[in-house]
């Protein structure tokens, strides 16, 4: 995740959603006893086993395995490795995997670096298309450790970087049976964190790319939306609303807000958050709505403490709920 502009500024105002139930299923809800805390958590895990097809643990473990190559930054040893990885797994699930290539040069840097955005896509047939991304290179510095020294220790980024990831590997064990008429694409971004210099560094080298030759190619196909996944594995994670989401994607924002409050996935928290510039800009700039789900208050970013255990099954488990009842309507 690259810059919280405003934190927490209360900026947007959100219309009220729309949720799920008729007035008289309201009204007789109404008359039930309220759950407990407990009961409700685990009604809710119930709910989760039943319906949706998506295992937490083992997406953890997919977090682990990333973790275990080491540091990915763009043009290095490590990001080849989970390429590598990552092609071999998505191919075993049936997904159509390329890379697209480019070469990028960081303002600090002498030389240019090779990078490549993933796409794996899923019925690629089909014309009207969705997009689920996160980026996949990690930052070469962990410049929010208060020690200046720890900054080039070897920095893991279990959630930064490698919860979208470990989600989408999951999300693979599902996709030939979803319900589904779209035709789906992962997207991972490259060069996202490829940053030295934090005050005079580019980001988004992958979105940028991957959106100028969108834009440049004009595809048969046409991307109706996307949702950018960004550091979503914290324990207790919340996402309240971005608001570059709410401002540029706001018909998918009340989607997606409304999905998880039929799904009881209280980790989407339908209120303004802060502004977080992110790969989400450059799709929305191409004209495809795009909103980040993300959850800025992770206290590890960008800190060596961005390791497995300070990840949870639940929360990686909540967002694939959404995105997998999100797209069984679509
Ligand atoms: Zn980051």
């Amino acid at each position: 995740m690259p810059r919280v502009l405003l934190p927490f500024a209360a900026v947007a105002v959100l219309v009220p959603l729309t949720l799920g139930c008729s007035q008289s299923e309201s009204a007789a809800q109404d008359q039930k006893p309220k759950p407990t805390r407990d009961e409700f958590a685990s009604d809710q895990a119930k709910d989760m086993g039943k319906a949706i097809p998506f295992d937490g643990n083992r997406a953890m473990g997919y977090i682990r395995d990333l973790c275990d190559i080491g540091p990915r930054i763009s043009g290095s040893a490590g990001m080849t490795k989970q390429q590598e990885l990552l092609k071999a797994h998505f191919e075993k699930h049936g997904g159509k995997v390329t890379l697209q290539k480019f070469e990028a040069r960081q303002v600090s840097r002498k030389d240019p670096v090779a990078m490549a955005n993933m796409i794996i896509s899923w019925h690629p047939d089909r014309e009207r298309r969705v997009l689920f991304s996160g980026h996949y290179d990690t930052r070469p510095i962990a410049d929010q450790e208060p020690d200046r020294r720890k900054w080039r220790q070897p920095f893991l980024s279990a959630n930064d970087g490698g919860s979208g990831v470990a989600l989408l590997m999951e999300l693979a064990h599902q996709m030939k049976g979803l319900k589904t008429t779209v035709g789906v694409d992962f997207v991972l971004f490259d060069g996202e964190e490829y940053v030295f210099d934090p005050d005079n560094d580019r980001y988004f080298f992958g979105s940028e790319h991957f959106a100028a030759a969108y834009v440049r190619d004009r595809p048969k196909f046409r991307y109706a939306a996307a949702v950018l996944l960004d550091m979503i594995a914290g324990k207790d994670a919340r996402f309240p609303v971005e608001q570059n989401s709410w401002f540029q994607a706001g018909a998918l924002v009340q989607e997606l807000w409304k999905v998880a409050a039929d799904q009881r996935c209280g980790a989407f928290v339908y209120k303004p958050g802060p502004e977080v510039r992110d790969d989400h800009l450059a799709l929305n700039r191409a004209g495809i709505p795009a909103v980040d789900v993300i959850d800025f208050s992770y206290p590890h970013w960008h800190r060596l403490t961005d390791v497995p255990e300070n990840c949870s099954a639940d929360s990686l488990g909540q967002v694939a709920r959404v995105l997998i009842a999100w797209l069984n309507r679509k």
